[in-house]
């Protein structure tokens, strides 16, 4: 299985937790001790994370296009694999 990575852009991050709900790995969660700019608790990747597989699938449900995925080998943008969904 591939493994992945992703980066979440916390300061427009709703907290809404359709990605937290849609990640198939279950490695995503609410970071109920982090308050952004707009007064929500962003998500963000569990710590050391290893199960990530870059499947892109929290990028896809993200509304506001949040997340970015990053896929090995050599972890390029997921964009260059075509399920990029962001900027
Ligand atoms: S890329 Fe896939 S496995 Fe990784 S956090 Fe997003 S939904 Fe979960
Ligand atoms: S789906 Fe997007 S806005 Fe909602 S919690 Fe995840 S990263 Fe934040």
């Amino acid at each position: 299985m591939s493994r992945g990575t992703i980066r979440i852009d916390v300061d427009h991050c709703k907290g809404c937790t359709l990605c937290v709900s849609a990640c198939p790995q279950e490695v995503i969660v609410i970071n109920s001790e982090q308050v952004n700019g707009h007064g929500y608790h962003p998500a963000q990747l569990k710590e050391e994370e290893k199960h990530c597989t870059g499947c892109g699938i929290c990028a896809l449900f993200c509304p506001d296009a949040c997340i970015s995925v990053y896929r090995e080998p050599m972890l390029h943008p997921a964009k260059e694999v075509g399920v990029w969904h962001g900027n």
